[in-house]
């Protein structure tokens, strides 16, 4: 009981005022904002760009015709990465999204490979989820990358209508036509013949992407790149 208060407060601390490591919980120092140093050095980047292929394209291949995938990090079972999306979606550190939106925004920026995107749209949340959790994980991740690569955020074109849980467990194909009609798009037009970055917090299965961007395949002319913080290799 006595641990649990002390994890809780901790926990409240941590909203107001970070204090400790989200990659490791140990405290924070002097100029060390959401990550410790050590962690920061340690944080696995996958250094892939969107110029060459990758194992975020191939994760793709065959399922949906995508003009390129990318993912920030690796993610893994254990170690920092799975502590920071823990922290983002389930412990209301919604900076966390920031943070990495701007990592991983000036790396796209310096190379310039995504400076043909016109819209950057986060895969949304449903309703009832946004309202629980108060805001969409990928909400800062997007529009700090949009902001770095010049493209407009949009998170009310694509909107998730149904509340279904991502069905993991079956096969790709029974997985795709389960969910085909969870996402639905609004005002079509603006997208028509425009380049699309959709953003996730996590790529396992590439299940989500590829329900989101096969809804937004049927737009005339438009072109869908799709990263995400992290994939799970
Ligand atoms: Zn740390």
């Amino acid at each position: 009981m006595q641990n649990r208060i002390s994890n809780i407060l901790k926990d409240v601390t941590n909203i107001l005022l970070p204090i400790s490591c989200f990659g490791c919980n140990a405290r924070l120092y002097g100029g060390e904002v959401m990550l410790c140093t050590l962690c920061r050095h340690q944080l696995p980047l996958t250094e892939y760009n969107f110029n060459e292929e990758n194992a975020v394209d191939r994760i793709f291949y065959g399922r949906i015709n995508i003009k390129k995938a990318n993912s920030f990090l690796f993610f893994t079972d254990i170690g920092i990465v799975k502590n920071l999306i823990h922290n983002l979606k389930y412990k209301n550190q919604e900076k966390i999204g920031e943070f990495l939106g701007d990592w991983f925004g000036q790396i796209l920026k310096k190379n310039g490979h995504l400076n043909n995107i016109d819209y950057v749209i986060p895969v949304p949340l449903h309703q009832k989820k946004f309202r629980k959790r108060g805001y969409n994980q990928v909400s800062l991740f997007a529009q700090r990358i949009a902001f770095h690569i010049n493209a407009t955020y949009a998170d009310d074109l694509l909107i998730k209508t149904a509340n279904t849980k991502t069905q993991t467990k079956k096969n790709r194909l029974g997985r795709w036509y389960d969910n085909r009609s969870l996402f639905e798009i609004r005002n079509s037009d603006m997208l028509k013949h425009k380049n699309i970055l959709l953003l996730d917090d996590v790529i396992t299965t590439g299940a989500t992407m590829e329900i989101c961007a096969s809804s937004l395949k049927k737009i005339d002319g438009v072109g869908i790149y799709i990263a995400s913080m992290a994939f799970v290799q």
